[in-house]
């Protein structure tokens, strides 16, 4: 699947997470760039949810860090 970065904002423990999980579905237990394991929340209130703060901090060094020459992040 075509990512244009290499995680994705999903909703859960009470605030938006960012994480690289391949698994990111409702329900779903994920590891969070912030470190934490939660338990992906898909409904619809779910991202009126305020953004957690590490891993908002984390996102943006991935999205700043270096990119290889067609502008995606270096893995
Ligand atoms: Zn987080």
């Amino acid at each position: 699947m075509y990512r244009p970065h290499a995680f994705l904002w999903r909703p859960a423990a009470r605030e938006r997470h960012a994480s690289k999980a391949d698994d990111l579905s409702d329900g779903a237990e994920a590891l969070m760039l912030c470190g934490a394991t939660h338990r992906v929340v898909l409904s619809w209130e779910a991202w009126l949810w305020s953004t957690c703060a590490a891993c908002n901090a984390e996102a943006h060094l991935l999205v700043n860090g270096p990119r290889d020459m067609w502008g995606s992040l270096a893995r």
